[in-house]
């Protein structure tokens, strides 16, 4: 009889990819995939993130969900992997005796072995190695959580840039490039599957290469990836600015398939707060990186986010940057409220801002970015788009896709009517935009 595995993927598309590479691993074991929240399950899997406190808030209800659920009897063992487990081990057995099983990012190397108890006891050493993270594998066979016509490539894990409020590279190890044959690898085997757009990701897909080569070869990939022959769209994620270089913008700018959306996240404007951050780049080049973009790419699509209070961030310092954002109008932005991650640099410096100081410019800036993403939207009325269709909505009768300024999962979408097929692509005309001023309306100019 298969084993029935319930599976909890939480966090950044990084993490989901993992799973994906631990889902692969499960079934081709014979092990069946069920939800467990409907069906029993011999084991649960929570695929945790500790990024920031909310997400560490999610990883643990995720884990007393699934103890609810053992406590009734309909799961036999609770499974804790991940980036959490990997930074809280100890913490996590000795505070949620729930969980049966504590494996840190390893679990990605040999999680069948995890899973059937090759492992002693939750006080022992388990026998998965909680391996180094510099040790674990980049790549591996995936089974896809995304929708069939679209998948996250990730060209790297760990990351070497050491900002000071972010745990990511105690936890995942240094920057290592996955190699640019095995990359091109996967990205074919998951075209042959019927994947047309791809989305790059990794800590920093701009450093690329400079590890494993010694120089920055983002360019050189995705020149590689664009002769795959059906690949239509390929999108970058996590740009670090000042490796955003002439020649990643000259590739961009050549290839068809590139899309010109960029997403950067900048952090902060003020040279103070950057360096507090330990962010490369001042104010100056960050403007320069954005002129340079806008000027290689005029229908370029900038997504980045902001960390509001970090510790030293003054009034001056925030007013700066809340004028930064409406002088450069950003396509899309986010904006995080800094929560001190233990460990990091930040979380020791003096001049610590309130949370609630920290949230409430939080606010301020989301609201001036509601007006301007509505003024972004209504510039795309009158042009006609590319559109990746994703979904039907029978209620309305409208079909809903992706355009190039819509990456999956953060952006917004394009509702047009008429028939039309998932993975396929429409041309639309944009005749308006919807109520919150996010999402695009249009018909199909085909
Ligand atoms: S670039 Fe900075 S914020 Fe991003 S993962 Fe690396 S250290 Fe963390």
């Amino acid at each position: 009889m298969a084993e029935k595995i319930g599976f909890v993927s939480l966090g950044c598309p990084k993490n989901q990819v993992d799973a994906e590479r631990m889902l692969a691993q499960l079934t081709a074991a014979g092990m069946e995939i069920v939800d467990h929240l409907t069906d029993p399950a011999d084991a649960v899997i929570v695929n945790t993130c500790c990024f920031i406190d909310a997400a560490k808030q999610e990883s643990i209800d995720a884990v007393l969900e699934a103890a609810d659920l053992k406590a009734e009897g309909s799961v036999r063992k609770i499974i804790v992997v991940g980036c959490m487990a990997q930074k809280y081990r100890d913490e996590i057995l000795e505070t949620l005796p729930e969980a049966d099983v504590v494996v840190g990012i390893s679990a990605v190397a040999d999680i069948v072995s995890v899973v059937r108890g090759e492992e002693s006891a939750p006080d022992e050493e388990p026998a998965a190695p909680n391996a180094a993270p510099e040790a674990l594998p980049l790549t591996g066979a995936r089974l896809l959580t995304t929708p069939s016509h679209w998948a996250y490539l990730k060209i790297a894990d760990g990351c070497s840039n050491r900002c000071a409020y972010c745990s990511i590279p105690s936890i995942r190890g240094d920057f290592r490039s996955v190699p640019l044959e095995d990359a091109l690898a996967e990205a074919q085997s998951l075209v042959d599957g019927g994947v047309r757009e791809l989305i790059l990701i990794a800590q920093d897909t701009t450093s690329y290469g400079l590890d494993l080569y010694g120089e920055l070869r983002l360019p050189e990939l995705l020149t590689a990836l664009c002769k795959i022959e059906d690949l239509r769209w390929i999108r970058v994620l996590y740009c670090y600015p000042d490796r955003v270089t002439p020649e990643l913008l000259a590739v961009m700018a050549s290839e068809p398939k590139i899309l010109h959306y960029i997403d950067m996240p900048l952090q902060h404007i003020n040279d103070s707060v950057l360096a507090a951050m330990h962010r490369r780049g001042t104010a100056t080049q960050i403007r320069q990186t954005l002129a340079d973009i806008r000027a290689a790419l005029p229908d370029v699509v900038l997504r980045t986010t902001f960390i509001t209070g970090l510790p030293g961030e003054d009034e001056s310092a925030f007013e700066e940057l809340h004028n930064f954002i409406k002088e450069q109008q950003f396509e899309r932005l986010g904006v995080f409220a800094y929560s001190p991650q233990e460990g990091t640099p930040a979380a020791d410096m003096p001049d610590q801002v309130d949370a609630e100081i920290a949230g409430a410019r939080l606010d301020i800036l989301m609201r001036a970015q509601n007006d301007i993403a509505r003024e972004r939207a209504e510039a795309f009325i009158g042009r006609t788009l590319e559109v990746i269709c994703e979904d039907y909505d029978g209620y309305t009768d409208t079909n809903i896709g992706r355009c190039y300024a819509d990456a999956p999962e953060i952006d917004g979408l394009v509702y047009f009517p008429g028939q039309a097929e998932d993975g396929q692509f429409y041309q639309v005309k944009i005749l308006g935009v919807s109520e919150d001023g996010y999402d695009l309306v249009g018909t199909m100019n085909n």
